[in-house]
């Protein structure tokens, strides 16, 4: 709808989850691609040394100069420092693997839990969305990021031991909440790689939703080789296969984030 178009929503989703190998670069990438391929324009901030999402969507990590991190420590202005994907509506904030010592420089800084805000908050108002894609840690990298976020999405994989260190993550979200962000919800847990054929993944759903209720995503990712193979090619996957079930299930994701943020399109 055109009307809700000419208005920038500027929200900061973070995608956090302290386990690796849970979903969560995965769901910047593609979340990040089916929000500008509905003409929200998005902006994926890597977050996470591995650079995972910054070859993920094409970019060679080894010729990334600038990241997120010279943002955050040296004050380098944000602009200089987004790079346009190769699709339009969609931005990249790169990261690079010898970021990897930023935590330990962070430490002696002034208010070091607040320079991601500092830093996003030069472009909140030129993005629709920002997607701050978080490393398997809750370091103070990550701990900035929830700082910076109107939200946070918190991938489950529908596995053995989903539920394991999902309530130090919350309790994190809760001392941030008190302390750093009064203003952090979460926009919602989503379970991912999940493969109907197991009864344990089917277990898994029904824990979390009984758990969790409402702040489960109804649309579940499902396990999908095109979401797997797709990183290699640094593509997203509906640049990969538009018709794949993995696919589908982000641009799903997308539009339940808009209709629970009371977006029509
Ligand atoms: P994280 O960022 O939390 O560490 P990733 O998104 O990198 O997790 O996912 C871990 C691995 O699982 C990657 O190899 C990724 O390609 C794969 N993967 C993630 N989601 C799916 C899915 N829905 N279907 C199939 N493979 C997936
Ligand atoms: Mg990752």
């Amino acid at each position: 709808c055109s009307i809700e178009k000419n208005n920038i929503m500027g929200k900061i989703i973070a995608i956090a989850n302290q386990k690796g190998g849970v979903g969560k670069t995965t769901t910047a990438i593609n979340l990040g691609a089916s929000l500008a391929a509905l003409e929200y324009k998005t902006l994926v901030v890597d977050a996470d040394p591995q650079a995972n999402s910054t070859s993920g969507l094409g970019m060679n990590p080894k010729e990334v100069r600038k990241s997120i991190y010279d943002c955050m420590i040296n004050q380098t202005n944000v602009k200089e420092v987004i790079v346009p994907s190769s699709f339009d509506y969609l931005d990249i904030i790169p990261s690079h693997i010898d970021l990897v010592g930023a935590e330990i420089e962070m430490i002696n800084i002034k208010n070091r839990e607040e320079r991601m805000r500092e830093a996003l908050g030069t472009v909140k108002n030129e993005y629709d969305f920002i997607l701050v894609d978080c490393s398997p840690s809750l370091g103070l990298v990550t701990v900035n990021a929830l700082t910076a976020s109107d939200s946070v999405i918190v991938p489950v994989q529908c596995e053995y031991f989903a539920l394991e260190g999902l309530g130090k993550l919350l309790n994190t979200i809760k001392i941030i909440q008190s302390r750093l962000n009064t203003e952090l919800e979460i926009e919602g847990i989503l379970l991912t790689m999940y493969d109907a054929r197991l009864r344990l993944a089917n277990q898994v759903v029904e824990e979390v939703n009984t758990h969790f209720k409402d702040l489960v995503f109804k649309t579940i990712i499902p396990r999908n080789i095109r979401l797997s193979e797709s990183p290699s090619f640094g593509l997203p996957a509906i640049a990969h296969d538009a018709e794949s079930k993995g696919t589908q299930s982000y641009l799903n994701l997308a539009q339940e984030i808009l209709d629970k943020n009371g977006i029509a399109k």
